[in-house]
């Protein structure tokens, strides 16, 4: 008999949906080896028979040639007695493994797919759903693992004779593609008007739909993760009308463009932003303006636009038909999470949406859009959602069990496993019900096979913690706000400590309890310092503080002008409010009455632009910081303005703000250009870091938290620290917002441990 090698692999990372299985099969075809492969709970096992030199080529495409989305953490094997297998096949998966295996992210419709739907002669000539081995919906359609048909949601949908075909011929690129459908058997699309009554169904719907959006028609479209609405972008009486109706006055709405070619008339394009923009994740990314073609009213006064290009072929057919990009806004209500279900559509959107176009595919995990800018031709993610999560993060030295239930704001968790941090999508505030609810449903089924203990990591802040960590059986940690944040920076960047963070954002709360927000922590592997802040001010009103920058820019004045600011006349923003509700902030300042003291670099960019006229009130979180960017990014010429560094107690370093303020009122008396007073004001605060961190001798600089999702901000705080030769590091795949927190809880918790 002859002489044969017979091994078997695990195959360790996302290896499943992303036709892993059928390039195995085909491989060992081509090298004539026996043997199997089949998915398990966490990995992919394969056997395989052969000629040795065959079985070590083998293990080398495993690698190497493996389909683009796979990502392989790990390659184990080990060697067997000969066996004698007599075919090679494709198993049906086992309940083999651990709970934790990655599940991908929804991948964007493969060229190939988009071809056939625009193909004629192909049988899947325009079908909305169609998809591959390589592409389609994948966590917002999986239950759980292993990726088989029968746990997602097209388990309702059985193969017509053509589709089993495709499935079981090898040469096939849909060979044991398990979201596998086409006009016979897949999921259907209706048209429906307002209270849910049919109109069409199937062919027509796309020509109806695009009938109703011509005529300016709201349309509650349910795609990948959810229901968006969609309205013509170029009309402003549509954009208008669907603001008045979900009662959004000014938060930007994003657009979805058929093509790049049209992108390119209205927003100025970077081959970085391209490559993103086309991407698999499909992501909402933030362009510059170059244009007003479309409606006025999509980002009022911001000098970007928040772009995407379709992720399904239902939108590309969609938008084909139109021949005019369409706004794109998540569906829901209040500030709750995006509708993702035809019933809760049809109540919740009553009133808003004029039809309703739906397909028939359940969606399991809804998902929001990712949104994305490009900083220093990287991409800075601002929302980590569909087509990125969930991620799953190296980190070494991790303790598994360990939950990050991340803040109040931009939601989203971060579960241990060992080396491996998954960290899952933008859930949104938690100030409803609702939003509790799926970032409960999120840690259940992360949390629900596990058997070792479980620690919760959640914010320091009571509230917060009371608000994102429920489980009883838990034990509980508490981390700092802004360790957290900068934590998740490091993470992203795979630094390890020691690092200066610089963390600036709205609002955490710090060891003293007071709101921080403009830190300068000193973090070592499992301790940190503060080391300096922003100079503090008191923020009169409470909550209102955090929707008025009026609020905020009265604090900065009486931190200088002290109880004289109320006798005096020149300051905007005092004219802002009535003569009583002067009295009674006089008051509230004076005795200390409802009244935050606080060092947040969120609220200083407030303050300014309220002082500047920009925005006194905001409709949106961070509306006056990014008007206040968009007036910066237009900059001719920019002040310059200067912080000053001061030591108070101890060591602590405090930047003080008022010479910039002083400057920026005498400048603005005097008409000066707006656009250059906001980028000065930028420059000054970026100059400020450098400062701090040369006071320090720090080398390493990590900078997290909201206020770095100011491009403007951002690049210039990193090239004055590149110029002065200290090496910063700035976020990429982690949001540097509210949304990657989770991650820095857990990571931080299990360096205490
Ligand atoms: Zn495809
Ligand atoms: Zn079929
Ligand atoms: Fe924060």
């Amino acid at each position: 008999m002859r002489q044969l090698s017979r091994l078997k692999f695990r195959v360790y990372g996302r290896v499943q949906g992303v036709g892993y299985r059928p390039f195995v099969y085909r491989e060992a075809l081509r090298l004539n080896l026996k043997g199997f492969v089949k998915n398990t709970n966490n990995y992919v096992e394969i056997e395989v028979e052969g000629e040795q030199v065959n079985i070590d080529l083998f293990a080398r495409r495993l690698l190497s040639d493996a389909p683009i989305e796979a990502h392989i953490d790990r390659l184990e094997s080990v060697s067997l007695t000969q066996k004698n297998h007599e075919v090679f096949e494709i198993l049906s998966s086992t309940g083999e493994g651990g709970p934790f295996g990655e599940i991908g992210p929804d991948i964007a419709a493969c060229h190939s797919c988009l071809e056939e739907t625009l193909d004629p002669n192909n049988r899947r000539y325009r079908y909305a759903l169609n998809s591959c081995a390589h592409c389609g919906p994948r966590y917002s359609i999986i239950d759980c693992l292993p990726f088989d048909r029968s746990n997602t949601s097209m388990r309702d949908f059985s193969l017509c004779p053509a589709c089993e075909r495709e499935y079981c011929d090898p040469e096939n690129r849909r060979f044991h593609a398990q979201t596998i459908s086409c006009h016979a058997c897949g999921p259907k699309l209706s048209f429906l008007d307002q209270n849910g009554g049919l109109l069409a169904e199937d062919q027509s719907v796309l020509m109806q739909a695009a009938d109703a959006l011509r005529r300016g028609a709201i349309i509650a479209i349910k795609g990948v993760g959810g229901f968006q609405l969609c309205v013509d972008a170029r009309s402003d009486a549509a954009v208008h009308e669907l603001r008045r109706r979900k009662q959004r006055r000014s938060k930007p709405f994003a657009v979805m463009f058929g093509e790049l070619s049209r992108v390119k008339e209205v927003c100025f394009l970077s081959k970085q932003e391209e490559k993103i923009l086309n991407s698999p994740a499909r992501p909402i990314v933030l362009l510059k303006l170059k244009s007003q073609k479309l409606s006025g009213a999509l980002a009022p006064d911001l000098a970007w636009l928040g772009v995407m290009l379709p992720a399904m072929p239902l939108h590309y057919l969609l938008l084909k038909e139109l021949g005019f990009p369409i706004v794109a806004t998540s569906a829901n209500i209040s500030d709750q999470p995006m509708i993702a279900d035809e019933n809760l559509a049809f109540s919740q959107l009553n009133g808003i949406a004029d039809y309703f176009l739906i397909h028939d595919r359940e969606i399991i995990w809804p998902i929001d859009d990712s949104v994305v800018r490009v900083v220093y031709d990287r991409a800075l993610m601002l929302r980590h959602a569909r087509g990125y999560a969930p991620a799953y993060v190296k980190v070494s030295d991790l303790t598994a069990g360990i939950l990050g239930a991340g803040g109040y704001l931009k939601n989203t968790i971060s579960y241990s496993y060992n080396h491996v941090l998954f960290h899952g999508p933008h859930i949104g505030d938690l100030a409803t019900p609702e939003a509790r609810r799926r970032h409960d449903q999120q840690i259940d089924r992360l949390t629900r096979q596990q058997e070792i203990g479980l620690i919760l990591a959640g914010d320091m802040h009571p509230d917060v913690m009371a608000a994102t960590c429920v489980q009883a059986e838990a034990s509980v940690a508490g981390v700092q706000h802004h360790v957290a944040h900068i934590v998740s920076c490091l993470v992203d960047n795979g630094l390890v400590p020691p690092v200066l963070g610089v963390a600036w954002d709205g609002a955490g709360v710090g060891d003293d309890g007071r709101l921080w927000g403009g830190e300068f922590l000193k973090i070592s592997k499992g301790a940190w310092r503060r080391v300096g802040h922003m100079r503090g001010f008191s923020l009169p009103g409470g909550a209102l503080a955090f929707k008025e920058p009026r609020r905020a820019a009265i604090g900065l004045l009486f931190e200088i002008y002290g109880d004289s600011l109320f006798s005096m006349s020149e300051f905007l923003p005092l004219a802002e409010f009535s003569a009583l509700e002067k009295m009674t902030l006089q008051q509230m300042l004076k005795k200390d009455i409802q009244i935050n003291h606080t060092t947040s670099v969120g609220r200083i960019f407030d303050a300014f632009a309220a002082l500047l006229g920009v925005c006194q009130r905001a409709s949106y979180e961070g509306q006056a910081a990014a008007m206040l960017e968009s007036l910066a990014q237009d900059a001719p010429a920019p002040k310059a303005y200067a912080c000053k560094l001061e030591k108070s107690f101890g060591d602590m370093l405090v930047v003080d703000w008022e010479p910039v303020l002083r400057h920026v009122l005498i400048d603005w008396e005097s008409g000066c250009l707006v656009n250059d007073i906001a980028a000065g004001i930028h420059i000054a605060l970026a100059d400020a870091v450098v400062s701090v961190a040369s006071a320090l001798q720090e080398t390493r600089v990590a900078l997290s938290g909201g206020c770095f999702q100011n491009a403007y901000l951002t690049q210039a705080v990193v090239a004055s620290l590149q110029q002065n030769g200290f090496e910063p590091f700035w976020h990429q795949n982690i949001p540097p917002n509210d949304g990657g927190l989770a991650v820095g809880q857990a990571v931080w918790t299990s360096w205490r441990r």
